[in-house]
């Protein structure tokens, strides 16, 4: 099964095992900054959750992004309002 890269740096993921009170659990680790996902003993969610991370902050960036360009979207769109003549305030 295939490892995204880290979400926080796109380092290389390594996933390892460890045996926690006689049970199996797995992890997934970055081995350049060391973001390591929940202790897991099913090895295949370990991987999912790991994947679905990366997604998340995939869409975080756009969120962050796109809130950042708000205020300069407000600004051209009143500019652009004011030379097409539309008065929002008087
Ligand atoms: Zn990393």
């Amino acid at each position: 099964m295939k490892l995204e890269p880290c979400p926080c740096c796109l380092g290389k993921p390594e996933v390892s095992d460890m045996r926690v009170t006689g049970t199996i659990m797995w992890q997934v680790h970055c081995t350049v900054c060391g973001l390591a996902s929940e202790l897991d003993d099913d090895r295949i969610f370990t991987i999912q959750r790991w994947n679905k991370r990366l997604e998340k902050a995939g869409l975080k960036t756009w969120v962050t992004l796109l809130a950042g360009l708000l205020p300069f979207l407000v600004i051209i769109a009143f500019l652009t309002g004011s030379y097409t003549g539309l008065v929002l305030f008087r």
